[in-house]
């Protein structure tokens, strides 16, 4: 068996339609003896499509009930947010980067970075932070903004970036941060008065590389709620169901890691490490469909302020309000299921979006349009 063929055998065995359906049947048993079903808040946007798109949800009908939570980046930026990276890309001479989604995620009177770009002002996709640097250090001439964006996964390139600029004395590039903590979000949730029935965790798997397991402990203590850390391939999910399943019966609470192949509980030290030379924990930050989360994102600090474009270019930003009948909020809580809302499908499509939720590749809306519209 040649390389690729090993690796090919390696992943098949994790999608592999009979494994699954041997563990689904011994979690159908072993919640029988439970005698009611569980509720399982999947954090992770990435989770909740491997969830709809291989139909876990259905095989685990009236044993599992998936309540899909806020861990989607795009879906989760505030409309002001939006509205701030719209009003950046308009400062003459300015090239505003971002990643992909984003671009089309409306912001105040639908208005996107996407059609903004169609009005002529330069805007670009990037894939990594390193692109910024890249498109700033070929155009000397323009002023390149970073609309930062996203959990623990993509903070520590972030971090690379502006220690690398400031290495390499970059002078036109700014980066606006906008990244934000898993686990301060996912503690908010346990907390807040209008809060979903959750039993339990699957926790975010790419999140969990940076942070590592032990990261989750003192949430699980004060809580009482299971976290099992999983990868994103069918039968990871379904063992992280497992495992939790056996934790609900044992009556234990603890965080368990799934996804040994990549998160460990110390996570990625040097990673974090970065984080904390550039960044500190800003006081608030507003979040969509949550409102104001005390200390639960990323700002730039003063001694990388010189890259802060939060700092250097004030715009002023007039929000409009919310599409008042986009349930986005409610589903990034888990209150809603993307069905509920009335505009699913009809007013909002994945080619004419209303809120964020049917964009972003993470989304729970866009999860139901391709793999549950009926
Ligand atoms: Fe918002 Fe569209 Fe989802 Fe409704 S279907 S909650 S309008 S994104």
């Amino acid at each position: 068996m040649n390389y690729s063929n090993s690796l090919n055998h390696i992943w098949n065995k994790f999608k592999d339609p009979e494994r699954v359906k041997s563990l689904v049947n011994i979690i159908k048993k072993e919640i029988e003896k439970y005698g009611k079903p569980i509720n399982i808040m999947e954090f992770c946007g990435g989770h909740t499509h491997v969830i709809l798109r291989n139909g876990l949800d259905e095989l685990l009908k009236g044993y599992i009930n998936f309540v899909h939570g806020p861990g989607c980046p795009v879906c989760v930026i505030a409309l002001e947010r939006i509205d701030l990276a719209i009003e950046l890309a308009k400062i003459p001479d300015v090239t505003l980067c971002t990643y992909g989604d984003l671009m089309r995620v409306p912001g105040s009177n639908r208005m996107s970075l996407l059609k903004l770009r169609a009005e002529g002002y330069e805007i670009k996709p990037i894939s990594s932070a390193m692109e910024a640097l890249k498109l700033a250090i070929e155009n000397p001439q323009k002023k390149v903004i970073f609309f930062a964006i996203g959990f623990e996964t993509t903070s520590p390139h972030t971090a690379v970036l502006i220690k690398q600029a400031k290495k390499l004395r970059v002078k036109n590039l700014w980066v606006v941060c906008n990244h934000i903590l898993a686990l301060v979000v996912l503690e908010y949730l346990l907390q807040t008065e209008e809060k979903p029935l959750i039993d339990a965790f699957i926790g975010p798997g790419h999140v969990s590389t940076i942070t590592g397991s032990k990261a989750y402990e003192s949430i699980v203590k004060r809580y009482q709620k299971p976290i099992v850390i999983s990868g994103f391939e069918p039968l990871d999910l379904i063992q992280a169901i497992y495992l939790i399943t056996k934790q609900m019966i044992e009556e234990r609470c603890e965080v368990e890691i799934q996804y040994t192949r990549s998160v460990t509980p110390e996570g990625n030290i040097k990673a974090k490490e970065f984080l904390k030379e550039v960044f500190n924990i800003r006081r608030s930050f507003p979040w969509r469909g949550l409102g104001e989360i005390p200390y639960s994102a990323y700002e730039i600090k003063s001694e990388y302020e010189i890259f802060d474009g939060e700092k250097i270019f004030k715009v002023s930003v007039n929000s409009g309000k919310e599409n008042p009948f986009c349930l986005c909020g409610k589903v990034i809580k888990g209150l809603s299921k993307p069905t509920e809302c009335k505009l699913f499908g009809k007013a909002c499509t994945p080619q004419n979006p209303i809120g964020p939720c049917m964009v972003s590749s993470e989304g729970a809306c866009l999860a139901y349009f391709k793999y549950k519209r009926m």
